[in-house]
């Protein structure tokens, strides 16, 4: 070996090591904690000795046509004499052989994706010795057949790329095989087998191995090592190891690392064991150590329910486990040395650790150590508990907790006992989390009869549309065969925090409205009580019991926050249109309303008479006409303003002027088009006539936003008439009221300056009213068309504050119709043409050029613009971490998203101090 020549094996062993922590990405996340472990000073564990082969040679084995480097095999045996000689062992020995494991490890832990292989070093020539060397004949062929079984499926077969015929792999075939053995022997345990049956075992595995795979299993040592190596690589391109990178985003160049480790028993006899472990409860974030084990088993047993495995103390037991004994009662010093040790590597960590060990005749070995997965209630209470035990400090209790997983302490969910234990009749796509249960409903118009009588309901349509709106309301959650996770379904519910499943093609709603079959052939009937997974999008049959989760009396919760708002300068406001949603808003951190969309009194509960009166108005036929309508509408419009005002106690409103095409609100049944007619004392095919003069061929591009207010002046009148007299009263009750008056869908300055006029003139006129000096209100626009966004210099010369709307920016930027993506969308992500859809996080290479841009060009203008956002995006984090970086002053989102914000905008801030 040349001195130049690169390193591509990480001996570990006897107090010392060549890797470390830090060197995840070369040594993969279990070779290099195995490498802390063994080697730290503060730590050396007992830790098998073994070597890492580097992530590098898997790249290199995959560009050159499965080939290894050359110095590959030179530096494997310096390091495996190296473990030898700690040993006083050695490999393919006759005498006083070493058996390894083969592991593999890549950067980020990929649970049951790719492949291990134990007992390796097996041989006709070596086990007699081993059997000599242990006096324990059962073990050794217990071994053997273990090291069969494993081979055969991993090396052999898959690495391979073989398919088995008939679906039935080695592993099965070879597994039925033992199972028969026991049944004729009336065993129940694996355990149970003798020295004797498992030496006929493996000759028959053998046997099969060679008559299924054509291949012998191979009676060499080295043979096998480098097979079990070749085959960790292997499964680094197989196809659940593709598909699991392709979901969580593991780039495929990362490659993974092999491990090669001397082996210790847990099989010798009841006086060894295997185990896994958390330093800390994961389901609820207990400082309690938590794990089990199992007497006389190897690897896999303890999760592979072929016994049931044993808790390591009391805190640990379980329904099924609470019967047996614990480790600390039955093996009380390794306990203890068990104990300490994940103290030690807590200490190290500074975090919770995931754990597994082995004890070998009364010897504990430590096999791994990672930083332990947790659910959302346990991430937020370890970080704050680890926090008060002056164990991490504030900026990484903040950064502890991913803002997604405070979603799971804000929804009620299913148990997830009772989850488990009950098979999914469909799968959907998860568009609001938490868990929901009641009884299927398939109209609207049922789902709010059935409520008020005090049913609890779950509305199920084909898709959902603002007619349904009430309906969906009034149901505990939604459930759509169609559309997309921005369809519209999707979006009411999230604004909502309901739980919402879209998109579900497992399921088929009758033609009659009355049931749904599902793909599994499940029919439901309307009444008949079914239970959603909204968090992961899955039906269930029945009413499975719900766990409330109540997040303002959750201490860790309560205090996280207090940190988390000391930390970020970016404000968080929310989407909402009731003083209902506000107040949940307030009670969630929200300071301020971002968007309040006027048009929403006019859909759902009591909008019958406004509902009413705005359609009167679109179908006035003159100014005349028009304006009757506009007061009669306008006390609705303003008390409505001033309820949502007040209950914001002083915290700025921002109002979007109507923004909706009006052929939107034009009544579609007969009673209500007779009823207008009546009103507006025109005959139907008068009243027809004047509908048929609002249809456009592309409402969404037409007569709406700001060109409502610039064709009919009179309805931005009214409306700010509504919103400064609602402040103006308020005022005079004594109380807060700060209006900002936002004019959508503008692409020019000159459109707001038109708006403007209007304002300026109606001020004057509220003042005089009142005889008040001034009102407190801003005017502003939302940027939401590309040309607003060019033209920003201009735009602020008149509008005092912008907010950004992402999902028409989006949409324009784009030019998808973002109600038409559901087509094509999953076709851009799948081919990695998109990276994500631009709907749900902000494309920050295009829209977020035209943001970035935006607030340059308009602070250039006006340096104490404010801006914020309230588009969807707004409640995103990753694009709330944008919005901080591009110096937002707020982002708003709807309520249940105010404290996902809020720890984002926290992160995003300490992200951006660590830069400098
Ligand atoms: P995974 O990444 O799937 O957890 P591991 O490489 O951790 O795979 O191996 C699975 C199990 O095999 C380990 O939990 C441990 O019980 C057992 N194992 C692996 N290597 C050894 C070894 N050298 N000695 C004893 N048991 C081992
Ligand atoms: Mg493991
Ligand atoms: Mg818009």
């Amino acid at each position: 070996m040349g001195s130049k020549s690169k390193k591509y094996v990480y001996f570990f062993g006897g107090g010392k090591a060549d890797g470390n922590e830090s060197m995840k990405n070369l040594l993969g996340g279990k070779g290099a904690n195995l490498a802390e472990m063994a080697g730290h000073p503060k730590l050396r564990l007992p830790v098998p000795p073994g070597f890492t082969i580097t992530t590098e040679v898997c790249n290199y084995y995959y560009d050159n046509g499965k080939k290894y480097p050359k110095e590959l095999k030179e530096q494997v045996n310096v390091a495996l004499s190296k473990v030898e000689k700690i040993m006083g062992k050695k490999f393919g020995d006759s005498a006083n052989p070493l058996l390894v494991s083969v592991r593999s490890g890549a950067r980020k832990s990929m649970p049951g994706m790719m492949e291990t292989v134990l007992n390796v070093g097996l041989t006709e020539k070596t086990i007699e010795g081993l059997i000599k060397q242990t006096g324990n004949e059962r073990f050794v062929y217990d071994a053997y057949r273990r090291l069969i079984m494993m081979y055969s499926d991993v090396v052999m077969e898959k690495a391979e790329g073989i398919e088995p015929k008939g679906g039935k792999g080695i592993r099965k075939m070879l597994d039925e095989k033992l199972e028969a053995v026991k049944h004729s022997k009336g065993y129940r345990l694996d355990t149970d087998l003798t020295a004797e049956d498992l030496k006929s075992l493996v000759v028959e595995f053998k046997k099969t191995v060679k008559e299924v795979l054509g291949k012998p299993f191979p009676d060499n040592a080295e043979e096998q090592m480098m097979g079990g190596v070749g085959a960790v690589f292997a499964s680094w391109n197989g196809k659940r190891a593709v598909e699991y990178r392709r979901i969580e985003k593991i780039p495929d160049e990362w490659g993974t690392a092999v491990t090669v480790q001397t082996m210790v028993f847990g099989n010798m006899g009841d006086d060894c064991a295997t185990g896994v472990a958390f330093s800390r409860n994961p389901g609820n974030g207990e400082n309690q150590f938590y794990g089990e084990y199992l007497v006389n088993a190897q690897g896999e047993d303890v999760v592979a329910g072929i016994r049931t495995p044993g808790p390591i103390n009391d805190y640990s037991k379980n329904d099924q486990s609470k019967t047996l004994p614990t480790l600390s009662k039955i093996m009380p010093n390794i306990y203890k040395e068990l104990d300490s040790i994940k103290t030690r590597l807590e200490n190290h960590y500074k975090d919770m650790q995931d754990i597994e060990f082995t004890i070998e005749k009364g010897k504990l070995f430590m096999l791994q150590c990672r930083v332990g997965k947790r659910n959302g209630v346990a991430a937020v209470r370890m970080a704050v508990d680890m926090y008060k035990d002056k164990f991490i400090t504030a900026d990484m209790a903040i950064m502890r907790v991913a803002p997604n997983q405070l979603v799971e302490l804000l929804l009620p969910m299913i148990d997830p006992k009772a989850e488990l234990a009950t098979p999914p009749i469909a799968k959907g796509l998860p568009a609001g989390p938490g868990g929901a249960v009641g009884r299927a409903v398939f109209t609207s118009n049922d789902a709010v009869a059935w409520a008020a009588r005090g049913e609890k309901v779950i509305l199920v349509r084909e898709e959902t549309s603002p007619e349904d709106v009430d309906g969906m309301h009034k149901a505990q959650a939604i459930l759509t065969c169609k559309g997309g996770m921005t369809s519209h379904a999707a979006l009411v519910a999230r604004g909502w925090g309901k739980c919402c499943i879209v998109g579900c093609a497992d399921i088929e709603v009758g033609s009659d409205l009355k049931s749904f079959e599902t793909k599994k052939g499940v029919t439901i009937k309307e009444g008949d009580w079914i239970s959603l997974n909204g968090t992961k999008g899955i039906v269930f049959q029945g009413k499975l019991p719900l766990v409330d989760v109540d997040v303002e009396h959750n201490k860790s919760y309560t205090e996280l926050m207090k940190l988390v708002d000391k930390a970020r300068t970016l404000k968080v406001r929310t989407n909402s249109d009731t003083p209902k949603d506000a107040a949940q808003a307030i009670k969630f951190g929200a300071e301020g309303i971002g968007l309040f969309r006027t048009e929403h009194m006019f859909y759902g509960e009591g909008s019958d008479k406004p509902l009413f009166l705005l359609r009167k108005m679109i179908m006035s036929k003159n100014l005349d006409e028009r304006r009757k309508a506009l007061d009669e509408l306008f006390p609705y419009v303003k008390s409505d303003i001033k309820a949502t005002v007040e209950a914001m106690k002083g915290y700025p409103v921002t109002i979007r002027l109507l923004d909706p095409p009006l052929h939107e609100f034009v009544p579609h049944s007969a009673d209500k088009l007779e009823a207008l007619a009546k009103e507006l004392g025109v005959d139907m095919a008068e009243l027809n006539k004047r509908a048929e003069g609002l249809r456009e061929n592309n409402p969404m591009l037409g007569h709406r936003g700001v060109r409502l207010g610039i064709t009919y002046p009179e309805i931005t009148e009214m409306q700010v008439r509504a919103i400064l007299e609602a402040a103006a009263e308020l005022i005079k009750e004594g109380k807060k009221a700060v209006p900002e008056i936002m004019i959508p869908v503008t692409c020019a300055k000159t459109e707001l300056d038109n708006q403007k006029a209007i304002v300026e003139k109606v001020d004057k006129e509220v003042r005089a009213k009142f005889g008040l000096k001034k009102l407190p209100y801003m005017f502003g626009t939302m940027i939401e068309i590309p040309r607003a966004a060019l033209l920003a210099a201009k735009m602020a010369e008149t509008a005092e504050f912008f907010s950004f709307g992402t999902n028409d920016l989006t949409q324009m930027s784009f030019g998808f119709s973002r109600d038409d993506i559901g087509s094509f969308l999953p076709d851009y992500l799948n081919s990695k043409i998109l990276p994500a859809d631009p709907f749900q996080t902000i494309d920050q290479d295009g829209v977020g050029e035209l943001m970035r841009y935006g607030i340059e060009k308009g602070r250039a203008t006006r340096k104490d613009l404010k801006v914020g956002i309230c588009g969807e995006h707004g409640g995103d984090s990753e694009s709330v971490k944008f919005c901080h970086r591009i110096g937002m002053n707020y982002v708003s989102c709807s309520p249940f998203r105010v404290p996902i914000a809020r720890l984002a905008a926290a992160q995003a801030a300490l992200e951006g101090k660590k830069k400098k």
